[in-house]
């Protein structure tokens, strides 16, 4: 049987000054790296500086390139799973968010019973944050977003 390698994959968030804009630097992280990206967010802020949240795949090397990449051409970069988290003591287990998160980072683990939340996985869209009755999701991104 043939080794399946599994690729590297991030979601990633991404702030751009203006003067960045005009540049094709998340283009380039396929051009000279090798990674594909698929963007899931885009924004321009009054302050026309650009956002995104986008995922990154390919080797783990090149990921890391790919982001000093960025860093080098002034953009800011973080970690998704970084903004986001649940407070766990809140969160009553009702499993409304699960019922709703489009990437399955909020699912019920069936034999414990709980809902688990998988931050890497998650694409700060925000819809657990609308549902939560208690209040226990938070995504911490800008309040142009
Ligand atoms: S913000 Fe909430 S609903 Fe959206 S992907 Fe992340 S965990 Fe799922
Ligand atoms: S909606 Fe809120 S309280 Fe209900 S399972 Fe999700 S995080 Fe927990």
């Amino acid at each position: 049987m043939k080794d399946v390698i599994k690729a590297f994959r991030k979601i990633v968030h991404l702030t751009f000054p203006p003067e960045s804009s005009n540049r094709p630097v998340v283009c380039n992280l396929t051009r000279l790296f090798d990674l594909t990206f698929n963007i899931l967010k885009a924004h321009i802020t009054p302050r026309q500086e650009g956002a995104m949240i986008i995922e990154i795949v390919g080797s783990e090397e090149n990921y890391r390139k790919g982001i000093a990449y960025l860093k080098e051409q002034g953009v800011n970069t973080s970690s998704v799973a970084q903004r986001i988290s649940r407070d766990d003591e809140a969160c009553i287990e009702c499993g409304l968010c699960t019922a709703l998160c489009p990437t399955g980072a909020l699912a019920v683990e069936p034999a414990a019973r709980r809902v688990c939340f998988e931050s890497e996985r998650c694409t700060a869209c925000g819809m657990c944050t609308r549902v939560c009755p208690v209040g226990a999701m938070k995504v911490m991104l800008n309040n142009d977003w």
